[in-house]
């Protein structure tokens, strides 16, 4: 069987070595010469709007997937024409604009942000009237690891976070007094079968998560079981197939959603070695049509991302229990280069791991 992968980032890498085992042979597509992923499977460089190439890319493909999500809808349509491609194009078009991610929150009954889709700082001036302050403002599009976003402490800040996300058509919403953040890692199959993986803690600094918990501790069976029946809601509107990650606060009332990623996700790359199947062998498996694997953890697992420089991975080798995996990008500020995952039996185990890689990392 032939994966056909738009984009060939980390995400696509570590999903062509969970391919292995199952025997599937990939090929992807990315403007990037030097995109990870093609380091071991065919990669055809192109841009993503480039239709010839999008052809040639499909051609003798049995399945399609995308592992990154500001890959143009339009483009996995017209795979999508050719080529069974899953998470289905809408699942894709949901989640880049977040106005329609959100309306679907919505509509879908599962708590999220009061919020006002805006155009103009005329029409932010008017939805703040509505939602007071605080209140974030983010771009509807082409937002991540916390770009595009401002804050707005009062009326005043209107004008700057105007200017800060970019003056893009964009959503206000309400600021929400959460104790944590939470994401659920979730899968459905060709045939209609759901697995949900253990709701992790995930901590942010400057927009960008450093680090995981796994399973996130504390967790009553309700919560947990109030994640899956929000993730359940999502993928079965959207007919969705796939692996989908859903990002949520945790509040006195309850999870409020945050957003949602038609794909494997950061905050599932514990599942490699904590879980019995990992996120990514599941997304295969779900896409191609073969039963899920267990989502069973047998101990606990956290995950620390590698950011901005090179780690000196020889010191890192000598802990115990810690699995490096470095993508091969070259650093940058504010990049993520790899991730590193600390297993143990218990959460107290996995703290203190990921405590002693943090600081390892730092020095
Ligand atoms: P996002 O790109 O939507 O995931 O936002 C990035 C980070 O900003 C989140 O992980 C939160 O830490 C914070 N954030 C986003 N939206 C809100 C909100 N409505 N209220 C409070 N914090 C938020």
């Amino acid at each position: 069987m032939i994966v056909g992968i738009l984009g060939a980032g980390q995400l696509g890498q570590m999903l062509g070595l969970a391919g292995r085992r199952l025997g599937l042979k990939f090929r992807f597509l990315s403007p990037d010469a030097d995109a990870p992923a093609g380091k071991f499977a065919e990669l055809i460089v192109a841009d993503y709007e480039n239709e010839a190439a999008l052809a040639h890319f499909a051609e003798g493909l049995d399945v399609a997937t995308y592992e990154f999500e500001s890959i143009p809808a339009a483009s996995v349509r017209y795979i999508a024409e050719k080529v069974p491609t899953f998470p289905p194009p809408l699942a894709l078009e949901t989640a880049q604009d977040r106005a329609n991610e959100k309306s679907c929150f919505e509509r879908l009954k599962i708590p999220t942000a009061a919020f006002a889709a805006v155009d103009s700082m005329r029409d932010t001036r008017e939805a703040l009237e509505r939602i007071g302050v605080p209140a974030v403002l983010k771009s509807r599009r082409f937002g991540y690891d916390g770009k595009g976003q401002a804050v707005l402490l009062s009326r005043q800040d209107m004008g700057t976070a105007w200017v800060k996300v970019g003056a893009v058509p964009s959503i206000i919403e309400s600021f929400v007094k959460f104790s944590r953040e939470l994401s659920i890692i979730a899968v459905r199959s060709r045939t209609g079968e759901m697995a949900f993986y253990p709701l992790v803690e995930n901590h942010h600094s400057e927009g960008i998560l450093r680090f995981s918990l796994a399973p996130a501790p504390n967790i009553s069976r309700e919560i947990q079981l109030q994640a899956e029946e929000y993730a359940t809601r999502v993928m079965n509107d959207l007919d969705y197939i796939g692996v989908l990650a859903i990002e949520f606060f945790e509040t006195p009332d309850g999870l409020v959603a945050n957003e949602m990623a038609p794909r494997v996700h950061n905050t599932g790359h514990w599942t490699i070695e904590g879980a019995d199947t990992s996120q990514f062998e599941n997304h295969l498996r779900a896409i191609a049509g073969l039963p899920l694997g267990s989502t069973d953890m047998g101990g606990a697992a956290g995950m620390v991302n590698v950011i901005g420089t090179e780690p000196n991975i020889e010191r890192l080798r000598e802990l115990s229990d810690v699995h490096v995996h470095m993508y091969g990008k070259a650093p940058a500020p504010r990049r993520k280069l790899g991730h590193i995952t600390v297993t143990a039996d218990d959460l107290d185990g996995v703290r203190s791991g990921v405590a002693r890689l943090r600081g390892a990392l730092a020095r």
